[in-house]
């Protein structure tokens, strides 16, 4: 079942019971129900639906219920916070610090997309101003350590593998001294993967962990797996013990209930997914827009009560229609950090806003957020109109980059940063195409 779907059926059976005249305890189970057989084809694992059916039941009160509340909203909201909670462990993942060297090792079975995810986990990282490094302990997949080789070399990472050596432990263990010595302070471990689990994968896992000491394990996992998740992330964590979790093919109709199941079987939180085959395609996971995607909710509720309230009046239909049209130009991305800026208290509309959140500004670092939007607003400020309203992105060559940092005082890195931000912003927002735009207040009927 696609999330489409999934969230479609919840819809169905809180309208089902928000028809009926009398909500009692019958219509309630039924409706649970029904959100339970929606969630299971949707692969969330059967113990979690169970016990989170077992919850919402205790949580929702049916005489709220009777005295004419919007019921499906009530219910709605409780499914979502059992979610949001199911995947916040409220154990925080190891969190490597820029200049200490961290060992981190990457484990899932063969095609999940360990060592595609491997090189983004770096270049990632690379692009914050880390040193990152990739070690291929992959010995088992022929062309594994070419694989690698070629993701390093173009995002110019440092690697280290051999043709000739089968066994992982040693190259492994090689690889760690080396870019220790060096001073990398993130070093990557990609791991074998196999068909499927057998115990021959799983000791090797034991004894790589046993010998690199990593800081973190992270369990790679392809989203359409299914079912299967709880099994293998637990089969996982049986042998290493898994810190967190990173979900790949995230993008299109992928199914997402397997996040959840390996969260509960891991006890590790996501911490990234992956969206796509390039490098770039990836993105901090954010709980709560994730679960508004899985209920099919939108990310976009909270974001549009936020619209309604700081955007003003008399510029909302105008801002939502060029949003639902899917164009995100520079201008509007001027536009809203002009808002946001007016607006304060800024971590408070910023953490409404899809995309801006986890990235453009961090909890409690809302301070240099602000600077830094400052700061690209000034480069924008050196911008034509032309590259304000234009949607392509081939416009931003060499030449305009340069004037515009000339223009603002800035380096060219910086327009780069601002320029990528926007991209970033820009495919998220992209999203929105074809948005049905609710009415204030009128948020229960998305
Ligand atoms: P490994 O065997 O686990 O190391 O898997 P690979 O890294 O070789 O990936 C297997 C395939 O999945 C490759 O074709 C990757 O390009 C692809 N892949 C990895 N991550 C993603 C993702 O997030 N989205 C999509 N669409 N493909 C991905």
């Amino acid at each position: 079942m696609v999330l489409g779907e999934l969230s479609g059926s919840i819809s169905r059976a809180l309208q089902q019971m928000s028809n009926a005249t009398i909500i009692d305890e019958k219509v309630l189970n039924e409706c649970l129900n029904e959100i339970t057989r929606a969630l299971l084809k949707a692969d969330v694992h059967f113990d979690l639906v169970k016990k989170m059916q077992i919850n919402i039941k205790k949580i929702v009160n049916l005489d709220d219920l009777a005295a004419g509340h919007n019921k499906r909203r009530i219910i709605q909201q409780a499914i979502f916070n059992e979610l949001c909670n199911m995947l916040d462990t409220g154990k925080p993942s190891f969190t490597p610090k820029k200049g200490k060297t961290s060992v981190i090792m990457f484990v899932g079975l063969q095609g999940s997309g360990k060592t595609t995810t491997c090189t983004k986990y770096a270049y990632y990282h690379q692009k914050k101003g880390w040193k990152p490094a990739l070690v291929c302990a992959d010995t088992f997949r022929a062309g594994a350590f070419d694989q690698l080789k070629q993701n390093a070399t173009k995002a110019k990472i440092p690697f280290y593998g051999s043709y000739m050596e089968s066994d992982p432990v040693k190259i492994a263990v090689e690889g760690v001294e080396r870019f220790k010595k060096e001073n990398c302070d993130l070093i990557i471990v990609d791991t074998s993967g196999r068909h499927q689990q057998e115990a021959a994968l799983f000791e090797e896992m034991r004894q790589l962990a046993e010998a690199t000491k990593p800081d973190l394990v992270i369990f790679v996992m392809d989203s359409s797996i299914g079912q299967a998740a709880f099994s293998q992330a637990q089969a996982f964590n049986r042998s290493v013990s898994v810190g967190a979790v990173i979900v790949t093919k995230t993008e299109g109709a992928a199914k997402g209930g397997g996040a959840l199941s390996a969260v509960a079987a891991t006890k590790s939180p996501v911490i990234f997914l992956g969206t796509g085959e390039h490098m770039d395609e990836f993105e901090v996971f954010d709980v709560k827009p994730f679960v508004s995607r899985l209920l099919g909710m939108g990310d976009w509720s909270g974001f549009m009560d936020k619209i309604h309230e700081v955007v003003p009046m008399d510029q909302q239909p105008e801002l939502l229609q060029k949003l639902s049209e899917g164009n995100f130009t520079l201008r509007i991305m001027y536009e809203q950090f002009q808002n946001i800026l007016n607006m304060g208290p800024i971590g408070q509309v910023f953490s409404m806003l899809p995309g801006f959140s986890a990235e453009l500004m961090p909890k409690g670092r809302e301070k240099e957020s602000q600077a830094k939007i400052k700061r690209y607003m000034t480069m924008m400020d050196s911008m034509t109109n032309e590259e304000l309203d234009s949607t392509n992105p081939k416009l931003m060559n060499e030449s305009r980059i340069m004037r515009i940092a000339r223009g603002s005082g800035r380096q060219v890195r910086d327009v780069m940063e601002m320029l990528e931000e926007y991209k970033r912003l820009a495919k998220i927002w992209s999203k929105m195409k074809g948005l049905k735009i609710p009415k204030k207040g009128d948020m229960s009927a998305l």
